[in-house]
């Protein structure tokens, strides 16, 4: 018989040229060859082998093996074994098929054996085995958790037992789903986990999980599914790390972001995201909107304490009466209660109110609610619009004097629902430059001519059809689309004013502005850069202010500036509407107003009224006086146009001169 070192340096370099693990053993079982590829598979080095028993079989085992191995030792032909189970160097259990033959060197048996992995499931090994390297390292910074394929434990690491209270020999065959809390959202997670790892798939996130005794921590969590073959896999791993620390600041900071310090409801921001979510899980309730009526005057009658008295005492009140239903605190002076009570119950809210008034200072406080009721999803299906169904609800209850609650009829949520297709459609129309501009020819009565066009915004949308004036600037207004609007008529201005300029027509173009629009702190530079890009001379362009305007300007200094700086480029301001709002010297000083535009309202009655007559007379000497040029608006008839000529009137607008008419129209007019 050959020694064991001769057997291996004669045949170790032939076994490791082959693709497989392999080995020889003589008829006691001990290795006396172990090629390269085994190395590698199997993880044990060739002195870890060489000269012992097989190390790999389990001691009971070899008994099973033993009559098999007499079979083998006395058999010319190889057997094969379709599996036969091997632990690897790291203590992994690895089923392979192995194929045994005995052979005879000088007399003496030995056994070949090849493990007939294939280069798949080798390399499925091998990355095994990487893997369990890297296991050792992550042993050390993460709890885990190895689970069989029931979901049973089979492992848990020291880090894992300290964390969950568990004992090692309690935990194993314990179930995945009982390390975490048996509450419905828990029992989410744990069951998204099983899945995405049943189907092979890693699963990362948040999880609540619970100690031994109940208690509950969260961690990272990563799960991972560990193939052994290619199909299925065979286990799975879970690494955690305890992130309780971190969740419970969360949770703080949540709750000073969500709740409104001085009466603990939650705040609006809150109130959406729970709205949000009964929406999507399709709970049907009703979306109460409470407001304090003339909550400013009641602050003023009282000292700062009744304020916080009054909030928290209606607070009680209102949690004593809606008791589970959620609430929120939306303003200094207004409340939501979301709930699944109907309207009688809601509006007996306020006698019990009656019943349990606020006292202050020993006498009652004269507190008065309205409210507005919205259903969902009956009415509004969202939350903003339900915020705005219930407070156009409580503006209508307030401007009938307040103290009841009601809800929106069928015609007013239709109405507001329009006017939420209109704004989604004017975005649309904005983007695709899909408004129009029409232009109205003013006529100069002293000399006969049309010198300047108003240009009046058209839009046919392709969805909802014409939308007129009257209700799209309000909705732009109410949206801040009335800037974009504007820059685009303005630019939609100055193109024509440039183009009729270089075709030798000076027509100067009056285009309608908002307010709003002079807020924006970057309304100058925007005009100038519009100016300029089209090539229009700024003396071409008119802006046409409203009394509302006016009034609003008067108090806020910047936007005067701002309409001094574009009178300084070339601009000129007319005063639109003239008559309908508060006419007031102070601002008519202060402004930049070229022209008064005298309202249409006025003209109309003209023939017929001789108050009308003298108010228009008076006006036009008004405007004079102060060195403005005035217009009329709405000249339908000749009539109407010679009776403002003999006021001495300046010039007309009007359908007897035209109606607003395409730019190409216009100059066939002159
Ligand atoms: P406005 O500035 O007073 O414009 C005059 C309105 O009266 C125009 O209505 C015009 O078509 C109409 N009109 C003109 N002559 C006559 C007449 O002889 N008889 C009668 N009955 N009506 C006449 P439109 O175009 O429907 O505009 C309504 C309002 O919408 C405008 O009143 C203006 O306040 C606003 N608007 C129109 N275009 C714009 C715009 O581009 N920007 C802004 N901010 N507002 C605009
Ligand atoms: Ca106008
Ligand atoms: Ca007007």
């Amino acid at each position: 018989m050959y020694d064991i070192q001769t057997i291996f340096q004669t045949a170790n370099p032939i076994l490791n040229q082959m693709p497989y693990p392999m080995m020889i053993l003589n008829p006691e079982g001990i290795v006396l060859a172990w090629n390269r590829q085994a190395e590698k598979t199997f993880g044990y080095c060739a002195e870890d082998v060489l000269g012992k028993f097989i190390p790999f079989i389990e001691e009971e085992r070899t008994y099973f093996y033993k009559d098999l191995w007499q079979k083998i030792i006395h058999s010319a032909d190889p057997l094969h074994l379709e599996s036969i189970t091997i632990s690897t160097k790291k203590g992994e259990i690895v089923n392979t098929p192995i194929t045994l033959k005995a052979f005879t060197i000088d007399n003496d048996r030995y056994i070949f054996c090849q493990f007939n992995l294939g280069s798949e499931e080798q390399q499925d090994l091998l990355s095994f085995n990487e893997f369990t390297s890297i296991r050792d390292g992550l042993e050390s910074s993460f709890m885990m958790l190895s689970i069989d394929q029931e979901g049973l434990i089979s492992y848990a690491n020291n880090l894992f037992l300290k964390y969950s209270k568990w004992t090692p020999k309690r935990i194993i065959g314990k179930t995945f789903w009982q390390m975490f809390p048996q509450t419905p959202e828990s029992s989410v997670v744990a069951d998204a986990i099983w899945k995405s790892l049943q189907n092979g798939r890693q699963w990362k996130g948040e999880a609540e999980k619970i100690t031994k005794d109940g208690q509950s921590y969260w961690v990272d969590l990563t799960a991972i599914p560990i193939f052994t073959s290619a199909k299925k896999p065979s286990n799975f791993i879970l690494l955690e790390n305890d992130i309780t620390d971190k969740k419970r600041l969360q949770n703080r900071l949540e709750k000073i972001a969500y709740i409104d310090q001085e009466t603990g409801l939650m705040n609006r921001y809150r109130l959406e995201q729970i709205v949000n979510t009964m929406i999507s899980e399709n709970h049907h309730f009703t979306f109460v909107y409470f407001s304090i009526d003339k909550f400013y005057s009641l602050k003023e009658l009282y000292d700062d304490q009744a304020e916080q008295v009054l909030i928290q005492e209606f607070t009680q009140r209102m949690k004593m009466y809606f008791q589970d239903s959620s609430m929120a605190r939306v303003s200094i002076d207004e409340f939501v209660v979301l709930t699944p009570l109907g309207e009688w119950f809601i509006q007996g809210f306020l006698t019990y109110l009656e019943q349990h008034p606020i006292y202050i200072n020993n006498s009652t406080l004269p507190l008065s609610i309205s409210g507005g009721i919205t259903k969902y999803p009956d009415d509004q299906i969202s939350f903003t619009h339900l915020m705005k169904a219930s407070y156009a609800a409580i503006q209508k209850v307030q401007s009938e004097g307040g103290g009841s609650i009601s809800s929106l009829t069928k015609a007013d949520h239709k109405a507001l629902h329009k006017k939420s297709v209109i704004e989604k459609r004017l975005l649309v129309a904005l983007d695709k430059k899909d408004l129009k501009v029409l232009y109205q020819p003013q006529l100069d009565l002293i000399t006969g001519k049309i010198t300047t066009v108003e240009a009046l915004v058209r839009w046919e949308d392709e969805e909802i059809g014409t939308v007129s004036p009257e209700v799209l600037i309000p909705i732009a207004e109410e949206t801040g689309l009335i800037n974009d609007i504007g820059s685009f008529m303005l630019e939609q201005a100055c193109l024509q004013a440039a183009a009729w300029h270089r075709k030798g027509i000076d027509l100067k173009v009056s285009i309608n502005s908002s307010v709003r629009e002079f807020r924006d702190k970057n309304m100058v530079k925007q005009v100038r850069r519009i100016l300029e890009d089209t090539d229009c001379p700024a003396e071409l362009i008119q802006i046409e202010i409203t009394e509302k305007f006016a009034l609003e300007a008067e108090a806020e200094t910047s936007i005067i500036q701002q309409m001094k700086q574009l009178q300084n480029e070339g601009i000129v301001f007319a005063l639109d509407d003239f008559g309908t709002g508060y006419a007031s010297f102070r601002y008519m000083q202060l402004l930049p107003l070229s022209q008064i535009k005298i309202d249409q309202t006025f003209i109309s009655t003209i023939q017929y009224q001789p108050k009308s007559q003298m108010l228009i007379q008076g006006m036009i000497q008004f405007g004079k006086s102060i060195n403005m040029s005035v217009l009329a608006e709405g000249v339908e008839t000749q009539e109407q146009q010679d009776i403002l000529t003999e006021f001495g009137c300046d010039a007309i607008q009007g359908y007897h001169i035209s109606r607003p008419i395409e730019a190409k129209e216009v100059e066939k007019l002159l």
